[in-house]
């Protein structure tokens, strides 16, 4: 089998995904599936799907595309709009989340051009700082999109827990339930949408009272991870591991732990340090920077990651007693998960 390779599991993925719906579900909270970390896969796509997850979301148009042409059977949302992109937003997916006003114009001009209804989300800024407009320039901009045509102004948003690591706490989160409050009587008219957040509103979730007007989150890591994004706490019943990481030993040999002569730069510009740990059995997998976030990785078995290269994981493998061409197992946290799924090297291997 080839290696390095990425064994996912569509079962745990799928059990994951069924029970976060039927969790959220339970307060009237419907769930998105964001496909990002996957690349758009639309063989796990297609697993959501089947789960009962109606709406995929994704922040590259390029993964909406590729689902699409694969005939993934679901309303496609897009995370993350650009005025260059915007004839393609409209062509290829149902809703966008938006923040500008310039580009829910050019949206608007294209979706009259294809004869299309395309739907957005205002995301509103709660602190965290990275996509929404300011709460009070948002009235104003509502007053805006109503009027523009092909466009059905379809929710408010927010994101929190991604640039700023801001907790979305009940402060937060009922923020957004009075700004939907307000909206809605001030235009008279129903939000389809308010979305709550992200896998970091978990927490909000199991301990809040009421959950007032949220009716939406988007949801990746957790249906894929099977934690939390807060502190990282597996969520009870969801599996973790449903991607291990495979890599083969392409050497092993028992060598120094320093590195021996003048220490100057590594090859990405890092002066590095050592501890002594006298002769120790190393061995080189075949896997390195360019295929994952080496740090993002945690083995299954007790060995100790050292460092990497481009091209190859170093490891203390201990007391274990791995040979040439033998495989070790790793479990990957979300930017190890990103990158192997990115990466062209790692083969793909579903169970
Ligand atoms: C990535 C993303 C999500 C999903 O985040 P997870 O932490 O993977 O659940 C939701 N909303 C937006 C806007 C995103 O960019």
């Amino acid at each position: 089998m080839k290696t390095p390779r990425i064994e996912i599991n569509l079962g745990k993925i799928a059990h994951n995904a069924k029970k976060l719906k039927e969790l959220y579900g339970s307060k009237g909270i419907n769930v998105i599936g964001v496909t990002k970390v996957v690349c758009g896969d639309p063989a796990i796509a297609e697993v959501l799907v089947k789960s009962g997850i109606n709406i995929l979301a994704d922040s590259r148009i390029e993964n909406i595309i590729k689902m699409h042409d694969d005939d993934i059977h679901a309303k496609s949302l897009l995370l993350r709009t650009s005025l260059s992109q915007s004839e393609l937003v409209v062509k290829y997916t149902n809703i966008s989340l938006n923040s500008e006003l310039s580009v829910i114009k050019e949206l608007s001009k294209y979706a009259e051009e294809q004869g299309v209804i395309h739907e957005i989300i205002l995301m509103v800024e709660l602190g965290d700082l990275r996509e929404g407009i300011m709460p009070s320039d948002l009235e104003n901009i509502v007053n805006k999109v109503i009027g523009l045509k092909g466009i059905k102004f379809a929710g408010i948003g927010t994101n929190l827990a991604c640039f700023g690591g801001i907790k979305p706490n009940d402060e937060k989160i009922e923020y957004l339930s009075s700004i939907a409050k307000d909206i809605e009587k001030k235009f008279g008219l129903t939000l389809e949408f308010v979305s709550g957040g992200n896998s970091a509103n978990y927490d909000w979730f199991i301990s809040t009272k009421n959950v007032g007007k949220i009716n939406n989150l988007r949801l990746g890591e957790s249906i894929f991870l099977g934690c939390e994004t807060l502190e990282r706490k597996p969520i009870p019943g969801l599996y973790t591991d449903a991607f291990t990481l495979i890599a083969e030993v392409i050497e092993s040999k028992i060598k120094p732990s320093l590195p021996n002569g003048d220490v100057y730069q590594d090859a990405f510009g890092n002066t590095p340090k050592f501890i002594d740990r006298g002769l120790i059995k190393r061995i080189l997998l075949g896997v390195g920077l360019q295929d994952v976030l080496v740090s993002g990785l945690t083995p299954l078995l007790d060995i100790d990651i050292l460092g990497a290269s481009s091209d190859h994981i170093i490891v203390d493998a201990k007391q274990t007693d791995l040979k040439v061409g033998n495989t070790v197992e790793f479990n990957l946290n979300y930017g190890a998960l990103l990158s192997a799924m990115t990466s062209p090297y790692i083969n793909k291997k579903y169970k």
